[in-house]
C-alpha cells in the first residue's frame, strides 16, 4: 500500500487504532482521526512513525459537515488525497426504546450513520474524480441481530449497511469498492462496562466461546482495501466467532 493515503475515523482507540496500525504496516500513510483523545491519537501516530511510517492526527467531529470538510482539506495538504476511507468512529448510548431520549437517539445516529455518510460524500467525490478508492464501513452484528437497549445503535449500524450497498452501486463504475465489516463482541473500551455475568452469557452464545480482538477486525479491513479484494463490493463480512450466520 505504498503511496496510499488512508483515513481511519475514530482511530485514537480500540478497533480504529488497530486498523490504523495494520494499514500502516502495509505501507499506507495514515490520517488518524479522533474527537477527544488527542494524547491517544498522537500515541498511534508515534507508533507508526517509530516504525518508519507516515501519519498525523486530525481532530474532527465527523457528525459535522464543516468539520469533515476541514479535516479532508487538512489531510490533502499533509498527505494528499484519500485513497482508503475507513468509517469506524461510533458510540453507544443505551436505553430501552420506550425510555430512550431524542438526544440519545440522535447522537448515536449522528456519529455512526451521519458521520459515515458525510465522510463518504466528501471523500467519495474526490475518489470518483480520480477513479480509484476503497471504502470500508465498520457496522456491527447489532445491525443483523438487533441488540437489547440499543435501538439507536442497531438502527445506525443497519443504516450503514444500506449506505454501503447504495454507495457500492453508485461508485461501481469509478473503480471504487464499498464494503462493510460487522464485528461481533470485540474487547475494547466500548464493552468495558459490561458486567461479568453478562460477559459470560455473551461468550456462551458465541460458537467460538470468546470475544474477538481489534486486530482480528483490522485484518479483514486490510484485506478489503487490498488489491486482492478488487472484485468484492457491497458486501458485509461478520467478524464474530460465528455469532451471526446467514
Ligand atoms: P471505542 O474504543 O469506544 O472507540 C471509539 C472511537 O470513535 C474513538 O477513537 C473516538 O474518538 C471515536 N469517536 C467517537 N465519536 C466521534 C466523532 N463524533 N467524531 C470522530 N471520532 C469519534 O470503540 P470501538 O469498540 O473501537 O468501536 C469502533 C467501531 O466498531 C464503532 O463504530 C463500533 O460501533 C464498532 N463495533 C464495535 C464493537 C465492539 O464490541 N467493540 C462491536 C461491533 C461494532 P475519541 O477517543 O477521540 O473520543
Amino acid at each position: 500500500m505504498k503511496d496510499t493515503v488512508a483515513l481511519v475515523t475514530g482511530a485514537s482507540r480500540g478497533i480504529g487504532k488497530a486498523i490504523a496500525l495494520r494499514l500502516a504496516e502495509s505501507g499506507a500513510e495514515i490520517a488518524v482521526n479522533y474527537l477527544h483523545s488527542q494524547e491517544q491519537a498522537e500515541g498511534v501516530v508515534a507508533i507508526i512513525r517509530g516504525n518508519g511510517g507516515r501519519a498525523f492526527a486530525v481532530q474532527a467531529d465527523i457528525s459535522e459537515l464543516e468539520q469533515v470538510k476541514k479535516m479532508c482539506g487538512t489531510i490533502k495538504d499533509e498527505l494528499g488525497p484519500v485513497d482508503v476511507l475507513v468509517n469506524n468512529a461510533g458510540i453507544t448510548s443505551d436505553n430501552l426504546v420506550t425510555f430512550m431520549s431524542e438526544e440519545e437517539w440522535d447522537k448515536v445516529i449522528d456519529t455512526s450513520l451521519k458521520g459515515a455518510f458525510l465522510c463518504t460524500k466528501i471523500i467519495g467525490r474526490t475518489m470518483a474524480r480520480r477513479k480509484t478508492g476503497r471504502i470500508v464501513n465498520i457496522s456491527s452484528d447489532a445491525a443483523l441481530l438487533g441488540d437489547m437497549m440499543r435501538s439507536n445503535y442497531a438502527a445506525a449500524k443497519a443504516g450503514m449497511l444500506g449506505l454501503t450497498k447504495t454507495a457500492a452501486r453508485e461508485f461501481s463504475g469509478y473503480g471504487i469498492t464499498v464494503n462493510a465489516v460487522a464485528p461481533g463482541v470485540i474487547e475494547t473500551d466500548l464493552i468495558e462496562g459490561m458486567s461479568e455475568p453478562k460477559r459470560e452469557k455473551q461468550k456462551d452464545m458465541i460458537p467460538m466461546k470468546r470475544f474477538g480482538t481489534a486486530e482480528e477486525v483490522a485484518e479483514v479491513v486490510a484485506f478489503l482495501v487490498s488489491g486482492e479484494a478488487s472484485y468484492i463490493t457491497g458486501q458485509t463480512i461478520s467478524v464474530d466467532g460465528g455469532l451471526c450466520m446467514s
